[in-house]
């Protein structure tokens, strides 16, 4: 109060100056004791004009600062209504005119130079989606004249949209007219846009195929989803606030404690493959993700775990084991028998093949014609029988040789070449190789496989064409990827992949000598390294064999 002016004060000594003016006027200065008496008064007018003039200027000086004070505060207001996106307004309804807040403008996305605050033009920034409705809440506020409040969206200029919450206030004269309203506009789209983002989170939450469950660091669950329910039996009512061992098999109790190690320490569990209990106490194979949930602060403060019931797909998994361990069981016992029985067989053919050849060279001529045919047939059947069991004894024995070596490819194809030296020069083939790597493998395979391919390139030769055959090997980063390619009579594109199946041969005996067993032989002596084989050909136009072999050391 001490600040204040004491304005009654200075009107008083104003009056009094006043009317000692007022006197000095109609003073007679031709009567001599007025002329003094009058020198008084003009002595007390002007000190009294002094002291006024000394209290106007204090009270100027407080009235700069007030104003500076009120102009403090509207830039604080207007940049507090900045920081929390709310704006304000006031209209002067008799008038029409509005007021904005400069948080206003920039929320509506108009300037004052270009935009006059009148409620038509307030009405084209709202969405015409939502004009009616505004327009229906300000009539109301009109009719009740009371406060009100409304949500809404305006379009701006640019097109784009923004979500606000407004909040209105009425005035209303001694005479019951509405003389103002005033409110506040808060900009809400971000905060709508993380609703809907939450929205739609739960959405998914709610309808997601895995069971989705938070739990606190205690392990109290405080979310349960619909799937959690169907998975584990228990209702939403029932899980929450519940520990998270309701679902645990007292034997797994354990788990818990690691679990909640990994979490604390911030670290999330992926695909975590154990076991749980349903409400009805069977149980149940689950993949879990459990992961750490943060708070802002990023202090972890709980767990979510999305558990997916993965019972039929271990049943899955353990029926194939169990049919994939039979089947190479089965096929290890074919191997077996085939072995047994081709090597068994080896000798009483060799009586066979004895005999006829004894048989042959003591009859043949000395018989009639029809008897001589026999005898072909017969030594020629035998003979074949004799390849086919010696391929077919190759082709079980792959797995009995046991120590891989290093071995020069170069070197190994030259001796093949070598072996084969009147098969090559029959048929005048050509046979082109250089570069070959020096790789680690078993030596009889790597052979086998050379032979076996370079053989059929040359046995499928196009007739009256000199078979030119190149092979070739090519770095490929983790394998080592070899072609064979011949120009022969080539393959139709349907037959590539049968003709590695054991005893598919394209060809009766008539026209290429064969028993269907090389190209199996080489699949797998490919497969049993890791490596792959395949044909590029067709028909007519040669042929290529590609095949890889991983580097990594093989056992
Ligand atoms: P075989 O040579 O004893 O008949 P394979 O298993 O080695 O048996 O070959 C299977 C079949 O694939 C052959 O009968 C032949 O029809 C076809 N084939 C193999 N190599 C070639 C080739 N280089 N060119 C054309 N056809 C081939």
């Amino acid at each position: 109060m001490d600040n204040t002016i004491p304005i009654m004060k200075g009107e008083e000594r104003l009056s009094k100056i006043a009317e000692q003016i007022v006197r000095l006027a109609n003073a007679d200065f031709s009567k001599q004791g007025d002329v003094s008496e009058e020198g008084d008064d003009i002595d007390s007018i002007v000190i009294g004009l002094n002291l006024i003039s000394e209290e106007l200027e204090t009270y100027i000086t407080q009235l700069n600062n007030s104003q500076k004070k009120v102009e403090h505060t509207l830039i604080q207001l207007s940049e507090a209504q900045r920081l929390s996106h709310i704006g304000s307004w006031e209209w002067e309804v008799p008038k029409n005119t509005i007021t904005w807040s400069d948080e206003l403008y920039r929320i509506y996305g108009r300037t004052p130079e270009t935009f006059a605050a009148t409620f038509e033009n307030f009405m084209l920034c709202i969405h015409p989606e939502d004009r009616e409705y505004v327009n229906g809440i300000i009539q109301k506020a009109f009719k009740e004249k009371a406060p009100f409040s409304f949500s809404h969206r305006c379009l701006r200029p640019d097109g784009t949209i923004a979500h606000l919450d407004c909040k209105g206030n009425v005035y209303v004269s001694a005479t019951g007219d509405i003389e103002r309203m005033t409110g506040t506009s808060q900009d809400i789209s971000k905060l709508k846009k993380a609703e809907e983002k939450s929205l739609k989170l739960a959405t998914i939450v709610e309808f997601s195929n895995d069971a989705i469950i938070s739990k606190t660091l205690e392990g109290i669950i405080t979310s349960w989803n619909k799937q959690a329910e169907t998975l584990f039996g228990y209702t939403e009512e029932e899980a929450l606030g519940q520990h998270i061992s309701i679902i645990f098999p007292t034997d797994r109790l354990k788990e818990e404690v690691n679990i909640l190690k990994e979490i604390k320490a911030g670290h999330p569990l992926i695909g975590y493959e154990t076991e749980r209990k349903r409400k009805d106490g069977t149980f149940l194979a689950v993949s879990a993700t459990i992961s750490p949930i943060k708070d802002i602060n990023g202090k972890v403060v709980g767990a979510s775990k999305i558990v997916r019931d993965i019972t039929a797909k271990k049943l899955a998994e353990e029926r194939l084991l169990a049919y994939t361990t039979a089947l190479e069981q089965k096929s290890r016992e074919t191997e077996q028998f085939a072995y047994i029985a081709s090597h068994d067989l080896q000798e009483p053919l060799r009586t066979i093949t004895n005999y006829i050849g004894l048989f042959y060279d003591d009859y043949k001529g000395k018989l009639d014609k029809s008897a001589d045919m026999y005898l072909d047939f017969i030594s020629g059947a035998s003979r074949r029988m004799q390849t086919l069991i010696t391929d077919l004894l190759d082709y079980t024995r792959i797995e009995t040789e046991k120590t891989p070596t290093k071995l020069d490819l170069n070197v190994l194809v030259k001796d093949i070449v070598q072996d084969m030296g009147k098969t090559i020069s029959d048929a005048n083939a050509k046979i082109e190789f250089y570069n070959l790597p020096v790789i680690t493998g078993y030596t009889s395979r790597l052979k086998s496989l050379f032979q076996n391919l370079i053989s059929n390139a040359i046995k499928f030769k196009k007739p009256e064409t000199i078979p030119i055959i190149s092979i070739t090997a090519q770095d490929d980063g983790k394998d080592w990827l070899f072609s064979v390619t011949d120009n022969g009579i080539g393959i139709e594109k349907i037959y590539h992949d049968k003709i590695f199946l054991l005893f598919q041969r394209l060809h009766n005996r008539s026209e290429f000598e064969g028993t269907g067993i090389g190209l199996a032989h080489c699949k797998k002596i490919v497969e049993l390294r890791g490596g792959k084989l395949w044909v590029e050909s067709e028909l007519g136009k040669g042929s290529t064999f590609y095949f890889t072999l991983p580097k990594k050391t093989i056992l």
